[in-house]
């Protein structure tokens, strides 16, 4: 990766050898292994190596989990808020397992609606829950930098499954829980 970003730079029309650019390519390897790190966790692992039986059967959220990701498009950045909500099935998943599920999927080149389904259907899979619900609310800086150049545009995605899919209730609850708070 070093000698590709070696060659980008001069693409670029700079000097790789000059003093500031002369380890930007060992730098920027660094941080791709990191950006993309997810490809070597196993989301699905991370879930059943937590869940607790439990009797509670009523609606379990985690909202505002900032993320980071890679646009497959352009590797530029997309970031924001993700919520997260299920519906247990006699299991619950320790709550702190949630954000790293999102984080294994953000740091992968992505698209944002299917990072949204992805992190719905592995918990589906592998939490057995009776419903599902992931919503990502993310600026591109594809959009904001380039393009059409349009700075505060919020691009939001849904991914509903099981109980949140079929049942009313349910999805409305959980669509006014993750409406913006003021005074968290
Ligand atoms: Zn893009």
């Amino acid at each position: 990766m070093e000698a590709l970003v070696r060659n980008l730079i001069k693409e670029i029309g700079e000097n790789p050898e000059r003093e500031g650019l002369k380890k930007t390519p060992e730098r920027v390897a660094k941080a791709y292994d990191h950006l993309t790190r997810g490809y070597k966790q196993d989301p699905c692992k991370i879930l059943t190596d937590a869940l607790f039986t439990e009797e509670y059967d009523e609606m379990v959220l985690v909202r505002d989990i900032e993320f980071y990701s890679l646009c497959e498009h352009h590797l530029l950045p997309f970031y924001g808020k993700c919520h997260v909500a299920y519906m247990p099935n006699g299991k619950v998943v320790g709550l702190s397992k949630i954000p790293r599920i999102v984080d294994v999927f953000a740091r992968r080149l992505q698209v944002q609606e299917r990072m949204t389904s992805q992190i719905a259907d592995v918990l589906m899979e592998c939490l057995v829950p009776q419903g599902v619900a992931v919503v990502i609310e993310a600026r591109h800086l594809c959009m904001m930098m380039r393009g059409i150049e349009k700075q505060s545009t919020v691009v939001s995605t849904s991914a509903l499954r099981g109980l949140f899919k079929d049942n009313l209730p349910t999805r409305e609850e959980f669509m006014q829980l993750i409406k913006p708070q003021r005074f968290v």
